[in-house]
């Protein structure tokens, strides 16, 4: 445990939720790409943006709610997760304060103290939700090709030693040919199923296309942060083999 107490945590209510036709099962993760908190809340909060999350937190820390965790907040927009379409009603949101990737592709790294919050909200509403280890994700995970938020830089295996989602070090990696674009073989076809068993939107055609692509470098993005790039290399696909197994144990 990071945290050393009850967590303050400031109410500032969005108009911008309505009911869950699902249960909690999946916690979101999200940037908020704006310079500052107070800019955040204020879109978070705005009834013309249609957006909104349960959650933000500040660079410092802060704890800030918009949306009781009952009501269904308008984070994910248009995603999918292991055949939920209405993945907003299926989740709890959080954003954290992050201008998001610059220009050249590079990222700030988050600052401790939001990290630390982060972990203890995590828990809780892991917690109070029971919320499966495979059930953490970022808003790229569920929107690939269309999200690249929280980003590489949010240390996904830092936050899987606090119990919060799945982490693999892929340490036998198979010796297998990478995959990419244009590539169609049972090797694709095999990769799709899987992909799809963890829980991506992938088609099941055996093509490796524009999509799939998108969906390779969503799961690196959050699993293999060391190289983002959509080519399905040996480490990456011994790692999706290697996370579905550890998806069904958990
Ligand atoms: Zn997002």
């Amino acid at each position: 445990m990071s945290g050393d107490g009850a967590m303050h945590i400031q109410q500032t209510p969005s108009p911008n939720f309505d009911a869950r036709s699902l249960p909690v099962s999946l916690l979101i993760l999200h940037y908020t790409n704006m310079d500052s908190p107070e800019a955040a809340v204020a879109r978070l909060c705005d009834r013309q943006s249609k957006v909104s999350a349960h959650y933000l937190i500040s660079q410092t820390g802060e704890i800030i709610q918009m949306v009781d965790e009952a009501s269904r907040a308008w984070h994910a927009g248009v995603a999918f997760w292991g055949g939920i379409e209405d993945v907003n009603s299926a989740s709890i949101g959080i954003e954290l304060d992050h201008q998001g990737h610059a220009a050249d592709g590079t990222m700030a790294a988050y600052p401790e103290a939001q990290i630390a919050s982060l972990i203890d909200l995590s828990q809780d509403i892991i917690a109070r939700h029971n919320i499966a280890a495979a059930g953490v994700l970022g808003h790229s995970d569920v929107a690939p090709g269309r999200k690249t938020d929280p980003g590489e830089a949010l240390d996904w295996a830092r936050l899987a030693g606090h119990g919060i989602g799945l982490w693999l070090d892929a340490e036998a990696v198979e010796p297998v040919e990478a995959l990419r674009r244009d590539m169609q073989n049972p090797a694709v076809a095999a990769l799709q199923q899987a992909l799809s068993a963890f829980g991506y939107k992938v088609a099941q055609d055996g093509v490796f296309g524009a999509a799939l692509e998108s969906v390779i470098i969503s799961f690196q993005r959050h699993f293999r942060p060391t190289r983002i790039d959509g080519v399905a290399d040996a480490e990456t696909q011994t790692l999706i083999y290697a996370l579905c197994r550890a998806a069904r144990r958990h």
